[in-house]
């Protein structure tokens, strides 16, 4: 079923989780033993990332070094597959421009709508490790407005291949990411919120927000977008902060703020047990406040963090 068809037929808030694949060489027990405890909340859907392949230095035995293509986290596609079937929920693969052609991406296209699955999230990915910015592959999209203007297409019956004339329809819902605290290459927000809502015009049917863990923000963005007219559902993602590392690998990595109280909060730990206690009843605070205020769905950026996820879900359910 479609997001959209989700938030609309339902009356409470629903909750939604986002999964990694596992690491390659891990089975897919591995997932399920850590989405298991979180399926007693019945999410309305499970997101799953993809990574893109990482260009590493492999020593050879004469000596010398090669260059080689790794995928660490592979099975985008086929793990949605799997949940799909484990779990009867929906599972939404995040679909990204970097690293494909678009003729590649019609092809995943067409395997997600052969496979059942309904949605999909439309990235553009971030720059590859081993370069400074964004670069699309040579026949790629190089904004997730691109890729969205594909999908859209496909949706239409219109492929790639001008050839071929009556092509079905697929029915993608598709959704998009924004950024309560601007994405870090826009100039500034009002310019970053132009370029959602052309995301939106071009038919994204709901947003998916970057974390942030001060709800005010969220809130002022919610605003702004509908100051813009951008009037589609925008789901909060959120995350909880279980380590003192994350106090400076969260805002270098994801651009965003960690608000006083928090931080202070979590430099007081003398563990990292601790920080998880903070950092749990901090989202927990976040999810109701969240809830009360009235957003269709709390997006739970799972990640290696099942207990603490389950912890604040039910604390809030
Ligand atoms: P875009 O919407 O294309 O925007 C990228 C930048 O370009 C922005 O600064 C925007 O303002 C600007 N821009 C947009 N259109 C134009 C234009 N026409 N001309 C000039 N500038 C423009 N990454 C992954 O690799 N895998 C994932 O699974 C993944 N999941 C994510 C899930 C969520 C909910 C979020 C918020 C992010 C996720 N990301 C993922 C990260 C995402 O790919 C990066 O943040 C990436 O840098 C931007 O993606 P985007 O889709 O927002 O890009």
């Amino acid at each position: 079923m479609k997001v959209t068809e989700h938030i609309a037929q339902s009356k409470k808030t629903l909750v939604s989780f986002e999964v990694l694949p596992p690491l390659k060489g891990k089975t897919i027990t591995s997932l399920y033993e850590h989405l298991d405890p979180l399926m007693e909340f019945k999410p309305s859907w499970v997101n799953v990332t993809y990574h893109r392949s990482e260009s590493m230095f492999k020593k050879k035995v004469d000596g010398t070094f090669e260059k080689v293509e790794v995928r660490k986290r592979p099975g985008t596609v086929g793990i949605c597959a799997a949940i799909m079937n484990h779990y009867r929920v929906d599972a939404i693969p995040h679909l990204i421009c970097g690293g494909f052609t678009k003729r590649e991406t019609e092809d995943a296209l067409i395997d997600l709508n052969f496979l059942g699955i309904d949605n999909v999230l439309v990235l553009r990915g971030d720059a590859a490790k081993n370069e400074s910015s964004f670069e699309p592959e040579p026949d790629g999209n190089r904004y997730a407005i691109d890729l969205l203007k594909q999908v859209g297409n496909l949706n239409h019956g219109i492929y790639l291949d001008e050839d071929i004339l009556n092509g079905s329809k697929i029915n993608f819902c598709m959704g998009v990411a924004g950024y309560p605290e601007k994405h870090f290459e826009a100039p500034n927000l009002e310019i970053d919120l132009q370029r959602l809502k052309e995301k939106v015009d071009a038919g994204a049917e709901y947003i998916m927000t970057q974390m942030f863990f001060d709800n005010s923000k969220f809130y002022a963005f919610v605003k702004a977008c509908k100051g813009i007219g951008i009037n589609v559902p925008i789901i909060p993602g959120l995350k909880p902060i279980t380590s003192k590392k994350q106090l400076s690998v969260l805002p270098r990595i994801f651009h965003v703020d960690i608000p006083t109280d928090l931080s202070n909060g979590i430099m007081r730990c003398k563990t990292d047990a601790e920080v998880e206690l903070v950092g749990t009843e901090w989202l927990t605070q976040q999810s109701k406040d969240l809830k009360e205020f009235g957003v269709p769905v709390l997006h739970y950026y799972t990640l290696g963090k099942p207990k603490v996820i389950h912890n604040v879900v039910k604390a809030i359910v």
